[in-house]
């Protein structure tokens, strides 16, 4: 491990990965990776998550082009230097922010996309200029084998890695020092991985998960609403980081919506979900069994039905949930969806304060007030208001959690700021020394009274302006007279201070 990373640090000094253009060609070179070898992933993934070549085309491969292009087409304008606000003493000079790579960077990835969430940090981290190891998921080995095949013969070698693995060889790899780790997977390894980040000051992201609830407001369309939810709990067996983990809503709200979900259910699945081309499996034995224990004890609407050889879980409704439940105290990340009735939108809002920040959080209402409102009373690391999942679409939206659910956010611009170092640069002339005699020692009152009149806010207006406009004249032409060597030092100095007081007199 230690040789690879070194490896991977001497291609990052020798600065091929910096250009513009060389950035582009590789973005370009992963672009032709997905469209030339697209029945390969799509079958890698179905092979991991017993998924539909349709399902796992357009949740995986659509978004990792989607997301090449956007960064393509805006990579200029993110890479050049922003020039940043003067103030009176750096007026002459060039300041700007510059985006620059971080070094080596670790993208740790989770099994349930697992081509996706290797795939779309790697992007992010390719267009800042880093070199990359990326670690896959081993629970998704399929997708994990291909990526370490592939990524050889479409990239530059030197300088983007896949290393594959389990917990043995991430904690190897986490001995090693890296300038960057973005990690998706469970809170619980989140607190490992920033442990182990912290002993060389590396800076995190980490993608982790959570219980994101869903507020359903009996002012809504519940056919709609229930569709949506529908789709974005059930997707994926239910194995997805921002599904409606519960839902909360008013208790006469229960009995409606477990019958318009069970009406989606067969309108999307058919009358045997079991047979539908559309439902995944859950991904191995010990997730299995993690999620049919969380339904020990619960009244089930609907559902329940599992088949162990095939790891089936079919989709299942729970109603009048307990709060202590055990299906309520952790993550569910399977096809199980418990109702918990609340009285009303307040006691909704307390339920969600009184738990761990979640990774998502869904309101649906014909109320745009009251979907504000339970915005700006609550924390989460996304909201999507009258839908479900589709704030991660968004490339212009930052995703990432906070609190328990995560830190720090990626995709698009976000992707480039999170693995990059926006650096400050002021470039000063070698002359104008007149001015800079202010800064230097022997310091005195009259030194900190001029520092005062450049640096601070508006010491006075008006009058007070006119008159030291006078004084400097007077000065100015005493000093040309006097000083003619330093003429031109102190010809700075008033140049300065005239725009002090005309920005003075503007506040
Ligand atoms: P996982 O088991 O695939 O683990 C994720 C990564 O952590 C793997 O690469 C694995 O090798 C590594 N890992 C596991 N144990 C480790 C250890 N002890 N030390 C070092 N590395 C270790 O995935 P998971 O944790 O089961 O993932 C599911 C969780 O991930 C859920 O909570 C889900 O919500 C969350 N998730 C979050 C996002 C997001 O974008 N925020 C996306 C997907 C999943």
């Amino acid at each position: 491990m230690e040789h690879q990373v070194q490896r991977l640090r001497r291609a990052f000094r020798s600065g091929r990965s910096r250009p513009l253009q060389f950035r582009v060609q590789q973005l370009e070179a992963l672009r032709r990776m997905v469209q030339e070898r697209e029945r390969d992933i799509l079958a890698a993934i179905a092979a991991d998550l017993c998924k539909s070549e349709f399902n796992a085309y357009s949740q995986e491969v659509i978004s990792i082009l989607g997301e090449i292009d956007n960064v393509l087409q805006k990579l200029p304008e993110w890479v050049a230097p922003k020039p940043a606000e003067k103030n009176l003493l750096t007026m002459l000079d060039e300041a700007y922010v510059h985006s620059e790579p971080l070094g080596v960077v670790l993208i740790i990835g989770a099994w349930n996309y697992p081509f996706v969430l290797a795939i779309q940090p790697l992007i992010g981290a390719i267009a800042a200029g880093n070199a990359v190891i990326i670690k896959p998921s081993e629970l998704s080995m399929n997708t994990a084998e291909l990526l370490a095949k592939l990524l050889p013969q479409y990239l530059d070698q030197d300088l983007y890695v896949v290393i594959n693995g389990g917990v043995k060889e991430t904690t190897e790899l986490l001995k090693q020092r890296f300038d960057h780790i973005l990690y998706t997977g469970s809170t619980a390894v989140g607190k490992i991985i920033m442990e182990a980040a912290a002993k060389h000051l590396t800076p995190v992201t980490l993608e982790l998960g959570g219980k994101s609830p869903c507020y359903v407001d009996k002012d809504c369309d519940l056919d709609v609403a229930c569709r949506r939810i529908t789709w974005g709990k059930f997707m994926n067996c239910g194995q997805t980081c921002i599904a409606p983990d519960y839902i909360l809503c008013e208790p006469s709200l229960q009995s409606q919506i477990v019958q318009k979900i069970k009406e989606n259910l067969k309108e999307f699945y058919g009358e045997n979900v079991k047979e539908s081309p559309d439902y995944e499996r859950i991904i191995n034995p010990r997730h299995f069994k993690r999620v049919l224990s969380l339904l020990e004890g619960q009244k089930i609407a609907y559902g329940g039905e599992n088949d162990e050889a095939t790891r089936y879980i079919a989709p299942t409704i729970l109603t009048d949930v307990d709060p202590e439940a055990k299906v309520m105290q952790e993550e569910i990340f399977g096809p199980i969806l418990p109702i918990v009735p609340v009285k009303n939108v307040d006691e909704a809002i307390q339920f969600v304060n009184e738990r761990e920040k979640p990774l998502a959080f869904y309101i649906f209402s014909h109320n745009n007030k009251l979907i504000k409102r339970v915005i700006d009373e609550t924390s989460s690391g996304g909201v999507t208001g009258n839908d479900v999942i589709m704030h991660f679409t968004l490339s212009s939206l930052p995703f990432g959690g906070v609190g328990s659910s995560g830190m720090g956010a990626y995709h698009g611009k976000h992707s480039f700021d999170t693995f990059s170092h926006r650096r400050a640069c002021l470039i000063k002339s070698l002359k104008g020394e007149g001015a800079n005699k202010l800064r230097y020692p022997p310091n005195s009152q009259s030194k900190v009274d001029w520092a005062k009149f450049f640096i601070l806010k508006p010491v006075n207006k008006g009058k007070l302006g006119l008159l030291l406009l006078t004084l400097l004249g007077v000065v100015a032409a005493a000093l040309v007279k006097k000083y003619q060597a330093v003429l031109k030092r102190k010809a700075l100095l008033v140049f300065l201070v005239v725009h002090r007081l005309r920005w003075s007199s503007k506040q």
